[in-house]
């Protein structure tokens, strides 16, 4: 049996995850038969509190999973109660209740969503939703026509994360633990010593965006007044939970370990541009046609095109150094460009850069020669070519004499630092490259 909840949390607090640690507290009477699932839904969705996350339990009785929620220092397992079976009815008016209890459900922007199902929904709700825009009234059909008990609060549309969380079929998938607040510290500035957010990074080999090296600022606690202390996000769960020993901070209350598609580019589509719309997030081969250039706010932006047409793509002031790289492009590279689109005029927002193929770039070395008398000719002005002051032959400004010169850039993949980096986005140390930097080394 599974329970899904989304949209529970307003920016004023509360986070999803934090009312799962409360569901499966709530349900020690049942075997938790899978790791709770954190599902992270379409970055670009305009309605989301802040990482458009929506999260799934699995219920029963079997085989449990160890060890996915304790208290600190005592690695223990909260399912150790009698196992008696209720049917779903009874588990969803738990569930509900606990969700009642915790969400912000009168907040205005807050639209819970509550839903016990006994098989998953077709993986296209999760498709639909990790990579474009999902309508309610669909879902809601889907529902009532299927074995599913739900509930929707003010816009219902919680209904939707929690469908497309429940139909997750993982193909790629990682870890995160994630550490809570004691109560009465909610809302307070969290109390953490960041050289040992640097310790963990360096002690554990298959963790990713725990420190942003490039920043010089840790990347594992949130800035919000939510409950969370500090999550951290690797491929192997035991590697994640030495945390609880290495990080100095103040004392978390609980943890609990997520399955998540965080890191996955799971949002990730191939397109070309004439595909490209609001909202998605694509994959793009093309040639740069202009100088990259800064506008106001920072923003580093150039276009780029392919057969089917043009557009513009932007590495924003957040991404800081990446804006570096972007600005020693120059027209004719070839590059793969991964990244959400918005419009007017349309946009990609880069995640990450492929550089496939670099332009040879030549400055001028001298003016052109005559061809009647073989003196070096005179330049008429910018771009107005060049002239023989003796022989009056004029020549075009194409015609001077240039040579190659050695390119900053090198050919391959860039990403942008961990402080910008989307949730699911698939950090380049995943694919074996390197670590604490933008650079990947081929
Ligand atoms: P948190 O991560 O802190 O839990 P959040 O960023 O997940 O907050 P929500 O409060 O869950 O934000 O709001 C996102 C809302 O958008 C939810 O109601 C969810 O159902 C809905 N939603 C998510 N993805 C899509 C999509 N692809 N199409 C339509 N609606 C979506």
């Amino acid at each position: 049996m599974f329970i899904a909840v989304d949209d529970t949390d307003s920016k004023e607090g509360m986070c999803t995850t934090f009312l799962v640690t409360e569901l499966i507290k709530e349900f020690q009477d049942y075997d938790l038969l899978d790791l709770p699932r954190l599902v992270r839904l379409n970055p670009n969705v305009p309605w989301k509190t802040r990482g458009n996350g929506a999260i799934v339990i699995t219920l029963g009785k079997g085989k449990k999973r160890r060890g996915p929620v304790g208290h600190i220092g005592k690695d223990v397992d909260l399912f150790q109660g009698i196992k008696k079976h209720g049917n779903e009815k009874k588990v969803f008016e738990r569930a509900k209740n606990i969700l009642e209890t915790w969400a912000e459900v009168h907040h205005e922007e807050t639209n819970p969503g509550l839903v016990v199902a006994k098989e998953r929904p077709p993986e296209s709700f999760y498709q639909g939703a990790v990579k474009d825009v999902l309508r309610l009234d669909l879902i809601e059909d889907h529902l009532e026509n299927g074995d599913y008990i739900y509930q929707g609060y003010g816009k219902k549309r919680g209904l939707i994360g929690a469908t497309a969380a429940l139909s997750w079929r993982p193909d790629d998938f990682t870890y995160e633990l994630l550490t809570y607040r004691k109560k009465d510290m909610w809302g307070r500035p969290r109390i953490m010593n960041e050289e040992y957010v640097i310790e963990f990074d360096k002690k554990t080999q298959k963790t990713f965006d725990c420190y942003d090296h490039e920043e010089e600022k840790q990347a594992i606690a949130p800035t919000s007044p939510c409950p969370v202390l500090y999550g951290v996000r690797g491929e192997d769960p035991e590697e994640l939970k030495r945390s609880l020993n290495i990080i100095d901070s103040e004392e978390p209350e609980r943890w609990i370990l997520f399955l998540t598609n965080q890191g996955t580019d799971d949002h990730i589509q191939k397109m070309n541009i004439s595909e490209t719309k609001l909202w998605v997030s694509a994959k793009i081969k093309g040639k740069v046609t202009t100088k990259p250039h800064t506008i106001q706010g920072g923003h580093v932006i150039f276009d780029l095109k392919d057969k089917t047409g043009e557009m513009s793509a932007a590495a924003y002031e957040p991404t800081k150094g990446f804006r570096r790289t972007v600005e020693k492009l120059i027209p004719g590279d070839k590059v793969e460009l991964l990244g959400g689109i918005r419009n007017e005029p349309k946009t990609l927002n880069i995640e990450k850069m492929n550089i496939i193929g670099l332009e040879n770039k030549t400055v001028k070395e001298s003016n052109p020669e005559c061809p009647k008398c073989g003196k070096n000719m005179s330049s008429m002005g910018t771009d107005a070519g060049y002239r023989c002051k003796r022989c009056r032959i004029k020549a075009h400004e194409d015609l001077a004499v240039r040579r190659s010169v050695q390119r900053e850039l090198t050919e391959g993949w860039y990403e942008v630092p961990v402080s910008a980096r989307r949730h699911l986005s698939k950090p380049l140390i995943r694919d074996n490259i390197c670590r604490s930097t933008s650079r990947l080394s081929v």
